[in-house]
């Protein structure tokens, strides 16, 4: 497990100017990812403040280490690597970015932020989406099943299901509402159009660290060394053509259309100091298995984030209002660890690679406000939101943005965030 060191102090400043106090990106975080300048080329690059540091540039001059997996056009190989590797990169990084003597080195590496492009950070093999968040599990079961809304397995098995890598997108990535197959409840037969119940889900997804072989199961005691880093994951949804398709085998085009992610890489050394322990399981709830169960995982295996999602219509941009927040809540909902959800999907001798996305699931809170969907929030399409143009919302309409966001705070310690998980929706493909 990652631990606190002297990146972590709340009074190291750096020399980028805006960087101390930046309200996401201070040199306490330094974000990994894949961005490109306006020359084109695909780098490796930090984000410090309101810059990118070409991680790529500053390997190639021999002024990092892991400068071979520095030189490729993914975080891939860089995550492949032990952890101590990407600790030493951090280490040195932020010794280039604190030290005003080591300023005249980087200083030709730095490009603003506003004049780069983000792309996701890995090719990524596979993407895993689990359905940890217990209060949405809930929410989700009670509109089918009032009296028992959790099925009998969610205590004891983390659930989840494979989703599809070739559709995950950067945020900023239009959404194009999906056309599908869907049934009114009331019809006698299916029909074929643009989603008319399209949601969002706010998750956290999970960047897998080294490379396990076929056949060998992740301990748990050793799950989070696999644990590389967090983005936002917004798993857009169209509820209409997901309540027609997803039984017997679960959700397929109702969610593997577009997945938007955060394209930076909160690392798990950056997140040392925000670490918690799991919340008691409540009395009455089995005990997890033993291939799920550790003392250390149990005690430090959760994150204590402040998750938000925010929506502006395209009446209320125009109108120049600012979005209204829909959600905001603690990412202590998660009924399983990170550690428990990667032992779990290795525990069948699974191999999991560097750059696997897991998603968590949708994590809401258990009140209103702290919903991460809108399915949750306006009970199955009947209670609509209200938005100041006197719009209302069941479900997403074109035009609307819809932003995800994350932070990582505790006293004593600098804030951190993760850059925004957006999109916009368009109108179907005609
Ligand atoms: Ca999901």
């Amino acid at each position: 497990m990652s631990r606190i060191d002297h990146t972590h102090d709340a009074n190291a400043t750096s020399w980028v100017a805006g960087a101390d106090g930046h309200a996401e990106f201070p040199v306490q975080n330094l974000p990994l990812g894949l961005f490109s300048g306006p020359d084109g080329g695909r780098r490796i690059g930090a984000a410090i403040g309101d810059f990118i540091v070409d991680l790529t540039a500053l390997g190639r001059e021999g002024r990092l280490p892991a400068a071979a997996a520095l030189q490729t056009a993914t975080l891939n190989a860089l995550f492949a690597e032990p952890a101590d590797v990407r600790r030493a990169l951090r280490h040195a990084l932020f010794a280039l970015l604190t030290g005003e003597e080591r300023r005249a080195e980087v200083e030709g590496h730095l490009h603003p932020a506003s004049a780069c492009a983000l792309h996701v950070p890995f090719a990524i093999g596979d993407y895993t989406d689990f359905y940890v968040g217990i209060h949405h599990a809930t929410h989700i079961g009670s509109l089918f099943r009032p009296d028992s809304p959790l099925l009998p397995n969610y205590k004891h098995v983390p659930i989840g299901y494979h989703g599809r890598a070739s559709s995950v997108r950067p945020s900023g990535t239009a959404v194009r509402r999906p056309n599908g197959q869907r049934k009114a409840p009331d019809a006698d037969t299916p029909l074929f159009g643009p989603s008319t119940r399209l949601d969002y889900e706010l998750e956290l997804g999970v960047w897998i660290a080294g490379d396990s072989e076929i056949g060998v199961p992740v301990p748990i005691a050793e799950a989070g060394e696999r644990f590389g880093g967090l983005c936002l994951l917004n798993d857009w949804s169209a509820r209409d053509i997901q309540a027609w398709e997803y039984q017997p085998l679960g959700p397929f085009l109702s969610k593997n259309f577009l997945t938007t992610i955060s394209p930076w890489v909160v690392t798990a050394e950056a997140l040392a100091p925000f670490r918690a322990p799991q919340p008691p399981r409540a009395e009455g709830d089995p005990r997890p298995l033993p291939y799920l169960w550790d003392a250390t995982d149990q005690r430090q295996g959760a994150l204590d984030l402040t998750l938000e999602v925010h929506l502006a219509s395209a009446a209320m941009r125009a109108r120049g209002d600012a979005p209204v927040r829909l959600s905001h809540g603690p990412a202590s909902n998660m009924y399983w660890t990170i550690g428990q959800m990667i032992a779990h999907h290795a525990s069948n001798g699974c191999d999991l690679h560097a750059g696997d996305l897991l998603g968590t699931g949708t994590i809401s809170g258990p009140v209103p406000g702290s919903f991460g969907s809108l399915i949750e929030m306006t009970r199955g399409g009947q209670q609509p939101v209200a938005l100041p143009t006197g719009e209302q919302r069941t479900f997403l309409e074109d035009g609307d943005a819809l932003t995800l966001s994350a932070r990582a705070e505790k006293p004593g310690f600098r804030t951190i965030g993760f850059g925004p998980c957006s999109g916009i929706v368009e109108s179907a493909p005609s």
